[in-house]
């Protein structure tokens, strides 16, 4: 007897990121492999978040159960606390947040709470490859709007256009992922105009919020009208480079709020309590923890795109965020996939094809991300591993 996946789970692929990870840990072991695939860090989090960890755990009693599904109250509070100041606008912990295990769940949360099957998601191309499987698993048919290089804008008219009676939604990344393009508050007013007039939802994924080199972050909630109609996404992970903790969050209306809070305790319950904790300590550190993390990520940057430069690849400096989409015309013959299997095989080298990031694979088919939350020891070990490839 044969057993049939889902139509659903039969539409996509595995995650070429972790893929490209596991081949190259597989085939060159973790002293050799160099990860510029998957977007962790390979250094330690700030101790003060450990410390609140291990305090919550040896504090027990009831951090060790479940914690109210939609989020421990200081988790909660502080996430309000902390949006309030940045926005100028308040947030209410009772009613408006809800914590979750990472973005990732946070927007499979919010897209089942928001779309029927057959509404239609418009969500900009190239994308973080989450959002392909998160519509299909909630049934809406993703409508996509090209970012185009150098600097990844897109067309007005081509997104007025993706716009119509289906659309009940708009994923809107920024700090982007994979490009680090960081939208500019014009294009997130058309966004916003284009909502009201078609009554749609911005679910927003603001994860690199605080990875911003060029430019300003502006959460699209905080444009005038936009706050009813948003979900803004974002968690612990990469500000506290603690990816494997799966703490994140939404801050949304209440009416919203109230159908994301049903699906999260459907889908997990709840996030790991005694992290919620340490995580609520976290989201107190002064303005100096958070100018400390941009500048680290700032030299990396300015690292990677230099070597990437010296290699010959074509990187696109990076705004924000903590990727850089580099060319490889000139480089290689070999379309994307070949080419980063390739680097793996000889230089231990992982990264990841450009055509992930694409619903119409062939436009990122002369393209190779590279992840930079890694020391500069390690970016440069990496880059040396390349430029072998030349010589
Ligand atoms: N959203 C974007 C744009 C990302 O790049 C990533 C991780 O790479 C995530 C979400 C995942 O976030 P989390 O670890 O909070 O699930």
């Amino acid at each position: 007897m044969s057993i049939a996946l889902s139509a659903k789970a039969g539409s996509f692929t595995e995650s070429v990121i972790r893929e490209m990870t596991r081949l190259n840990l597989a085939l060159h072991g973790p002293e050799r492999a160099i990860n510029f695939a998957q977007g962790f860090p390979d250094f330690e989090p700030p101790p003060e978040i450990v410390e609140a960890a291990q305090e919550a755990l040896a504090a027990g009693g009831a951090y060790h159960q479940y914690a109210t599904t939609w989020g421990a109250p200081a988790l909660r509070q502080a996430v309000a606390h902390k949006k309030s100041a940045e926005w100028g606008l308040p947030v209410d912990p009772e009613r408006e947040v809800t914590v979750a295990c990472g973005a990732t769940e946070s927007m499979m949360a919010a897209m089942l709470a928001t779309v029927d099957p057959g509404d239609e998601v418009i969500v900009f191309e190239p994308f973080y490859e989450n959002y392909g499987p998160d519509c299909i698993l909630s049934g809406a048919r993703p409508r996509y709007v090209a970012l185009r290089p150098p600097d990844w804008s897109f067309d007005e008219n081509e997104l007025r256009a993706a716009f119509n009676e289906r659309t009940r939604a708009i994923v809107v990344n920024t700090p982007h992922n994979p490009t680090g393009k960081v939208y500019r508050r014009e294009e997130l007013e058309l966004i916003a105009e284009l909502c009201h007039r078609h009554d749609a939802v911005a679910i927003t994924d603001e994860i690199y919020e605080h990875m911003v080199f060029e430019g300003e972050h502006i959460s699209i909630a905080t444009l005038p009208g936009m706050r009813e109609r948003t979900i803004t996404i974002s968690g612990a992970s990469k500000t506290y480079s603690i990816t494997g903790w799966r703490i994140g969050w939404l801050i949304a209306p209440p009416e919203l709020t109230s159908g994301i809070r049903k699906v999260h305790d459907f889908l997990t319950v709840g996030a790991a309590h005694p992290l919620q904790i340490a995580v609520a300590a976290a989201l107190g550190f002064p303005p100096s923890f958070y100018d400390a993390l941009l500048e680290e990520y700032r030299e990396r940057r300015d690292v990677i795109v230099r070597g990437l430069r010296e290699v010959g690849f074509q990187p696109n400096p990076p705004a924000g965020a903590y990727y850089v989409m580099a060319g490889i015309e000139g480089l290689t013959d070999r379309d994307d996939v070949a080419f980063a299997h390739w680097l793996v095989e000889t230089a231990g080298v992982a990264t990841v094809p450009g055509s992930s990031f694409y619903a119409d694979r062939e436009l990122g088919r002369r393209l190779i991300r590279f992840s930079f939350p890694k020391r500069l020891s390690t970016i440069e070990r990496g880059l040396d591993a390349l430029r072998q490839i030349r010589s």
